[in-house]
Formats: C-alpha cells, structure tokens, sequence
C-alpha cells in the first residue's frame, strides 16, 4: 500500500491520494493570532502538502489564509494540496452536516475539501452526500475501534468506505492491532498525537510520559543522526501508517519533513514496537458514560 522509495502519498480506496506525512494545524486558543498562517507557510514552502484541521481550534481562516497565499504566489495549485477538515460531534444532527461543511468552506475560502471526518457514526448518510455534491474529495472517521468500524462497513447501503480512520498512534499506543484490522479492509490509519501530543492540560494529564525523552527512541535517534520525533514519523510511515506532526516552530517544521531520506532499520522497529504500553494521552474522559465512547475496546 505504500512505496516510500517510490512516492510520498497513499491511494485511498476511493481512487483519491493522500500524501504520508501532514502537518497537524491544532493547536490551543492561547497561540498567537498569525501564527498558525506563518506555519502552515513555511510547511509548503518545505514540501508539506497535507494539512489537518483540528475539531476543536479556530484557526481555520488562518490556515485558509495561507493556502490561498501560496496558491496565489504561485508555490502550489489547489490540487497539490490534501486539507482535512472534521466535524465536531455536536452537529450529530444529520440535517446539520452539510451546513457545518459549507462554513468550514466559508471560512476557508475554498470550494472543497479533500478529507471531511466524522467521529459519530449517524452522520455517515449525510458525510455521502456530501462527497457526491463535490464539498469533500472523500469522507472518513476518526477515533473508531474496530467494533465501530465493522458496524459501519456493514451498514446495508452504505454508498463509501471511509477511506481512513484517524486515531491517537505513537510507540507508546502503537496501535498494532487496529492497524492490521485496518489494512484488511483497505482503511489508512491516520496518526495523531504522533509526537506525544502537545500536552494541553485541557486534554492531557501532567504526568503524563514524555514520549520523545524516551531512552530507546533518544538511542535509535543518535544512531542515525536525528531527533526522537523523525525516529516517531519515521516509525508510522515504515508500517504504513500515514502520519500527522503538529509544530509551529520552523525548525522543526523543516526537521520533520526529513524523514524520507533515512531508514530504520527492523531491529530499530521491534525496538520502538516494544515500547508499546497501551498508553493513550487524550482519553476524551467527559465522554466515557457515553453509549459511543470510542476507547473502553481493547482496539
Ligand atoms: P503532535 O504532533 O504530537 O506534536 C506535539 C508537539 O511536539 C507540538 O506541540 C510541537 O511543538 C512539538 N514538536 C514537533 N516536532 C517536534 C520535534 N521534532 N521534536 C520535539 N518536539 C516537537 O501534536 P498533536 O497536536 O497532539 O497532534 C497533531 C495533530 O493531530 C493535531 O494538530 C490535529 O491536527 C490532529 N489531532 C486530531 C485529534 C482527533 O481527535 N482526531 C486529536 C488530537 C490531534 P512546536 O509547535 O513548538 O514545535
């Protein structure tokens, strides 16, 4: 499914392509305005061409704002670039799906999306009709085990396979079996959280590990000269795993896309698969009583 040595993006089962590495655009409320538009600048200007819109940020027009710049200065045409943009679940309302899409746009200053997630599976009907009107490229989910995905890919008349699942995945939630379960159906797996998230109290305990201090990840690192968190990237892309990095900071905008020129060795891979813990930094826990909470399923 995916030829690192050949090319940097995945074909979805709907025929689109994703490219393997994105930038992850979320990031807390108390981030300077302007920000979040440099960033996304910078990530085009160095190659990114996959762009993760956050549920929860209101950052949207900035992103927006630098796409159009860049396509307008010539660095980039709309279709080189992959944007995924999400629902949030309170729009669990069918009726409500389309107008949240259509804002998204507005906002964005943009005609389509290539990637429009849901997290709830009631909106699947609507998530369709908004691919065959031309709003979204494809459609997928996010934070599904696979219990909610079988339900979903048995659903009778269901119009499209979601291309992906985007779920919390590093070394310490390596995610190897929904992974497989995944693969066998033609699902990408989305990484997020790919670098240990950015350890928002709002969403992450403080003592939480320090997934990049990691002595295994530090070791394998050094030994090829580079960071903890290219090891990270690298480790998802090397099992197939398309893979979002959230940064803001230039340097390792840039440092982060070095990743396609380095190679983990399979005993650098068992390395890192031995760290799994089962360890999940964003646990949604204001959701757990709910009948659709995604994570008490072992996978
Ligand atoms: P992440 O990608 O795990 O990154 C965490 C932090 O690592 C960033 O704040 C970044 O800070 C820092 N960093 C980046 N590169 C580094 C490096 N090479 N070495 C050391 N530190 C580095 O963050 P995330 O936001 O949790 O996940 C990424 C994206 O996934 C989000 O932005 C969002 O698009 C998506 N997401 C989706 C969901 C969902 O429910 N579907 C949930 C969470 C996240 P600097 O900016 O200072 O570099």
């Amino acid at each position: 499914m995916m030829d690192l040595k050949h090319s940097r993006s995945v074909k979805l089962n709907d025929g689109h392509f994703m490219p393997v590495l994105g930038l992850g655009t979320g990031a807390s409320d108390e981030v300077p305005k302007g920000k979040t538009r440099e960033a996304v600048k910078v990530a085009i200007d160095v190659g990114y061409r996959h762009f993760d819109a956050s549920y929860v940020c209101q950052n949207k027009e900035e992103v927006g704002q630098a796409v159009r710049e860049k396509i307008a200065d010539g660095t980039v045409k709309r279709e080189d670039l992959f944007y995924t943009t999400k629902l949030w679940a309170t729009f669990f309302q069918p009726e409500l799906v389309r107008p949240a899409l259509e804002r998204s746009l507005k906002e964005l200053q943009l005609d389509y999306v290539d990637l429009f997630l849901i997290n709830v599976p009631f909106a699947m009907k609507a998530l369709e009709k908004c691919k065959d009107a031309g709003l979204t490229k494809s459609i997928g989910v996010s934070n599904f085990n696979h219990k909610q995905l079988e339900m979903i890919l048995n659903k009778p008349g269901l119009k499209y396979k979601p291309v992906c699942n985007q779920v919390e995945c590093h070394p310490y939630l390596n995610q190897s079996k929904l992974l497989e379960f995944c693969k066998s159906k033609d699902i990408v797996l989305v990484a997020y959280s790919a670098l240990g998230t950015q350890r928002d109290p709002k969403w992450v305990q403080e003592d939480s590990p320090h997934l990049l201090e990691d002595p295994v990840l530090k070791e394998i690192a050094k030994k090829h000269s580079r960071n903890p968190g290219q090891v990270a990237l690298r480790y998802q892309l090397q099992r197939g795993v398309v893979v979002l990095a959230k940064s803001f900071n230039e340097k390792r905008i840039k440092g982060n896309f070095q990743v396609f020129d380095f190679e983990l060795t399979p005993e650098d891979m068992k390395a890192i698969d031995g760290l799994n813990r089962n360890f999940r930094y964003i646990k949604l826990e204001f959701a757990v009583h709910h009948p659709w909470y995604p994570f008490s399923e072992e996978y």
